[in-house]
């Protein structure tokens, strides 16, 4: 009867090779995720298709930034505030509150650098802005994942100070939009789908 044994020195490298193999592979399968959710996304845009939505929100700053100076519905003077302001520093990562894709990203009169994300849930379009950036991270057609970084926060365009504004729309006959007057066009309380963490 052949007996295989191992001496301690190949041992230890055949050991080692399989842990490098298995972080190596375990690599791999995070880069898969990622592409997968990405055409997913992709796709719930392109087609409708919403077998494939990596639906969750979650809040677009770090959690240490929570005050709200801005609220929906605010009237201000001419206009209706038809979304949220929080207040946070200059510069501070601006995280995507949902997977979707970045359907415009650039410079706007009043909203200063805005991105603009779309995604299609149960057969609903959805986008959120996320504007008075002080940069821009993504380009129009980029697919985004929740926490994705997508600028960093400032006060660019009609801002009186650095925070950030998202506005959430959805696509019209939404439940969600029951009530909520003309002015605010199809957008909703932003804090109705995202908690305050
Ligand atoms: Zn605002």
């Amino acid at each position: 009867m052949a007996e295989f044994l191992l001496d301690p020195v190949q041992a230890a490298r055949l050991h080692r090779r399989l842990g490098d193999d298995l972080q190596r592979m375990n690599d791999l399968m995070e880069q898969v995720k990622i592409v997968l959710c990405d055409m997913g996304n992709a796709l719930t845009v392109l087609y409708g298709i919403n077998h494939f939505t990596c639906d969750a929100w979650i809040w677009p700053l770090d959690v240490k930034w929570t005050t709200i100076t801005g609220y929906f519905g605010d009237e201000r003077g001419t206009w209706v505030h038809e979304g949220v302001d929080i207040a946070v520093p200059l510069g501070q990562p601006v995280y995507a509150p949902h997977a979707g894709v970045v359907i415009s990203a650039k410079f706007n009169a009043a909203y200063g650098n805005r991105v603009r994300l779309e995604w299609s849930q149960e057969g609903v379009r959805w986008w959120v802005w996320l504007a008075h950036l002080i940069s821009i991270a993504v380009i129009e057609g980029h697919a985004v994942m929740p926490g994705d970084v997508i600028g960093l926060s400032g006060e660019t365009g009609n801002a009186t100070g650095p925070h950030l504004h998202m506005t959430v729309q959805c696509e019209s006959n939404h439940e969600l939009l029951r009530g909520i007057p003309e002015v605010l066009r199809g957008c909703i309380n932003p804090l109705t789908v995202l908690s305050i963490p």
